[in-house]
C-alpha cells in the first residue's frame, strides 16, 4: 500500500502538468490540499484511474488529518479555561454575541467558550488549528515593524522550499498575470499599500489575522531580470503562531487570491 505522509507524496502520483484543471494553481498546491482534505486525488482529472478507483492501494492521508483532528480536539478542550474578553483584547479581536470573533484571511471566525469554530464559510482543519492555538498561545505582541521571510524562522529554513512552491511561487505567477487584482488583497484582508518596500514596485501588507501582518514584496520584469514575488513576516509571528500555523496562513492566502483570480475569469 502507498504511504500518503506529506505532499510530495501526493505530488509524485500526479501528471505535475500545472493545467489548473483542478482549479488550483499548480500539482503541487493540490498536493498539500489533498492532504489537508480540501481536496481528494479524484478531483485531478488526469490522475491514473486504477489509483483512485482501487482506495486499498493507498492509504491517503488518514492519518495526517486524524492527526489534525485529534490536536484540534486537544486544543479545545483547554478553551473553557480561557478568559475570552481577555483573549479579545490580547488577538486584537471582538466579542460579540458571548463569542469571540476574529477575522482570519479576510471571513469573520466566531469561537464559543467550548472552543467550537463557526463562520459563514467552511472552516477547513488547518484553519481550527490555526485559531485554537492563536488564542491558547498567542503572547498578544503587538508587530515591531521588522520583516523577516519565512526560512529564517524557527526551522524555517527546512520548510522553504515548499513555502516557494505552494506560497511565493503561485501567488508571483498570479501577479505577473493580475497584477490589477493583486493590489485587491489590500481590500480582501484589511491592508495598506506600503512604499516602496526593499525597493519592490509593489509592496503590500496584509492582515490574515488582526495582530499578524503579512508583506507581500513584488518586482516586476525588468531587462534581463525575472519579475519576483517575496512574502515576509512580522518578527514577532512567531510569538502568535506556530510554524506549521504560519505556513498554513501563507499557503491559504495563496490559495485565497487564487479564488479571486478564478472568479475574476467566470465574469
Ligand atoms: S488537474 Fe491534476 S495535473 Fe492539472 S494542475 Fe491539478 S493536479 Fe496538476
Amino acid at each position: 500500500m502507498t504511504q500518503i505522509k506529506t505532499p510530495l507524496d501526493v505530488y509524485k502520483l500526479l501528471p505535475k502538468s500545472n493545467c489548473k484543471q483542478c482549479s488550483l494553481p499548480s500539482c503541487l498546491a493540490f498536493s498539500a490540499a489533498v492532504l489537508s482534505g480540501e481536496r481528494q486525488l479524484a478531483d485531478c482529472p488526469h490522475i491514473a484511474g486504477s489509483i483512485v478507483d482501487e482506495p486499498k492501494k493507498i492509504d491517503i492521508h488518514k492519518s495526517t488529518l486524524q492527526k489534525r483532528e485529534e490536536a484540534a480536539d486537544q486544543l479545545r478542550s483547554q478553551i473553557p479555561s480561557i478568559d475570552l474578553l481577555a483573549s479579545a483584547q490580547k488577538l486584537g479581536a471582538k466579542i460579540i454575541g458571548g463569542k469571540l470573533a476574529i477575522k482570519c484571511l479576510g471571513k469573520d471566525f466566531f469561537i464559543d467558550s467550548m472552543g467550537n469554530i463557526t463562520s459563514e464559510c467552511h472552516t477547513h482543519a488547518w484553519i481550527t488549528l490555526l485559531l485554537l492555538d492563536h488564542i491558547i498561545s498567542s503572547k498578544g505582541d503587538n508587530p515591531s515593524g521588522q520583516w523577516i521571510p519565512f526560512r529564517e524562522l524557527k526551522k524555517g529554513a527546512e520548510r522553504n522550499p515548499l513555502f516557494e512552491q505552494l506560497c511565493e511561487k503561485p501567488l508571483k505567477e498570479m501577479a505577473d498575470t493580475h497584477t490589477d487584482l493583486f493590489e485587491d488583497l489590500i481590500y480582501l484582508f484589511s491592508g495598506d499599500r506600503s512604499t516602496n518596500m526593499f525597493s519592490s514596485d509593489i509592496s503590500l501588507i496584509l492582515y490574515p489575522l488582526p495582530k499578524v501582518p503579512i508583506l507581500i514584496c513584488y518586482w516586476k520584469e525588468e531587462g534581463e531580470m525575472e519579475a519576483s514575488l517575496h512574502i515576509f513576516f512580522d518578527s514577532t509571528v512567531e510569538n502568535h503562531l506556530n510554524l506549521q500555523a504560519i505556513f498554513d496562513l501563507g499557503v491559504g492566502l495563496a490559495m485565497m487570491f487564487e479564488k479571486v483570480v478564478l472568479k475574476h475569469k467566470r465574469k
